[in-house]
């Protein structure tokens, strides 16, 4: 559906059956706070979740400027199910650039097929975005195997994911110079299946309500050497890599102000002729915002700037940002109409504040990119 601005609700890159469904299952899902299993089942088998993964393991891309327009266009209908792919994304990744080639061969086909959904187990209540000391262990246990215990905060996909990307202390050692995360610590992939993880029912969320965001415990979970993702100690490196693939969260607040923009195109022809030109004008400067942000976005895919990292850091910095201003500005163009608890924008603009909290949080990005001078 075009309106008369040439702003669009098209998802052109998901099949239309999927973006209605999902379109659907957002407003559902925003009513419930539970996740929207029909919805999720059809993502999985939509071949959308193999964009994160090369043609050689199974997938149909590895490359981030296709992955972050697929969760753009999901995004732009339903938020909650951008984060659960993103997050699936993330991990499919890390398993392509860490994973053994017995790990590789069992995950990669199944993840890109959908038959496995990942999620992403790092954070912790109390333990602070920059993940210098979590408080998960992770214990060698004779045989070549790890006891895991601890507790992971705001999982997105808990309790519907099939396998989880865990962070966990592996030895004492805090690293002062890294950023995030330190060289004590490990990453895990744990089954869904092992008796040790449980997830708990998702959190009561303000926004993301679709996207099964909620705690997960690892209780005497007991796991082989080989579910060990990458040298043990390595977690702050494999943490720094995840900036380098270009794969951003700003693809997801991209999306969410076009869904704005979207609102406010349709609004914008009512009323006398003075307030349609102010609108028109204000529209056109949010406009220009959204197709920076999604300039930056698509920048940082490419992986061509001097420094991609430091490229994805900045485009999830902007896009959020934009997003939360056009979230406002909208809100103020549509008047009272806007205020009401039910209307689509407040979804969306809640939606949008989960970016800047989403790991790393806005303000650890800021710490990274200072950083960068100082090396
Ligand atoms: C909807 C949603 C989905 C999420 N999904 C996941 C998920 O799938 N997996 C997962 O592991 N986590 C997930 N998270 C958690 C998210 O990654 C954390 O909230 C984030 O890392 C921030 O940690 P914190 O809440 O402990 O914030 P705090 O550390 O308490 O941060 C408070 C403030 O201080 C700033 N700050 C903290 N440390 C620094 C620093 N070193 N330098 C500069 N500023 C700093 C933060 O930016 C923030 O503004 C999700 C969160 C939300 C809201």
């Amino acid at each position: 559906m075009s309106n008369a601005l040439g702003l669009t609700r098209q998802a052109d890159a998901l099949p239309q059956s999927l973006a209605e469904l999902l379109r659907e299952s957002a407003v559902r899902t925003a009513d419930k706070g539970q996740p929207d299993d029909e919805a999720l089942e059809q993502l999985r088998r939509s071949g959308i979740l193999a964009a994160a993964i090369s043609a050689e393991h199974g997938g149909s891309g590895g490359d981030a400027t296709v992955v972050n327009r697929i969760v753009e266009q999901l995004a732009r209908v339903n938020p909650s199910a951008a984060i659960i792919a993103f997050q699936h994304f993330a991990v499919s990744m890390r398993i392509v650039e860490w994973g053994t080639p017995a790990q590789k061969a069992l995950l990669l086909p199944a993840l890109a097929a959908g038959d496995l959904l990942a999620a992403s187990a790092w954070s912790e209540l109390g333990v602070g975005a920059a993940k210098k000391k979590v408080n998960t262990t992770a214990s060698r246990l004779p045989g070549a195997k790890w006891l895991l215990n601890g507790a992971k905060s705001f999982t997105t996909s808990a309790g519907i994911a099939d396998v989880y990307l865990v962070l966990a202390q592996t030895s004492a050692v805090v690293d002062s110079e890294s950023s995030y995360g330190s060289a004590g610590q490990s990453f895990f992939l744990v089954p869904a299946g092992n008796p040790g993880l449980v997830p708990e029912r998702p959190l009561d969320l303000i926004g993301m309500r679709g996207s099964a965001t909620g705690f997960v415990t690892l209780r005497d979970c007991e796991l082989a050497d080989h579910d060990r993702l990458g040298p043990e100690g390595h977690g702050s490196v494999i943490m720094a890599g995840v900036r380098e693939t270009g794969a951003t969260l700003g693809a997801v607040s991209v999306g969410i102000a076009q869904s704005l923009l979207d609102i406010a195109a349709v609004h914008i022809g009512k009323g006398d002729p003075a307030r349609r030109l102010a609108n028109r004008y204000r529209l056109a400067d949010l406009a220009t915002q959204v197709a920076a942000a999604r300039a930056l976005v698509a920048q940082a895919g490419r992986r061509a700037s001097a420094d991609p990292g430091l490229t994805t850091l900045h485009s999830k910095l902007f896009a959020s940002a934009v997003a939360e201003h056009v979230g406002g500005e909208v809100g103020r163009m549509l008047g009272s109409a806007g205020f009401l608890a039910d209307h689509e924008l407040n979804r969306l603009v809640a939606d949008a504040r989960a970016i800047s909290h989403m790991g790393p949080a806005n303000d650890l990005c800021k710490e990274l990119i200072s950083a960068s001078w100082s090396e």
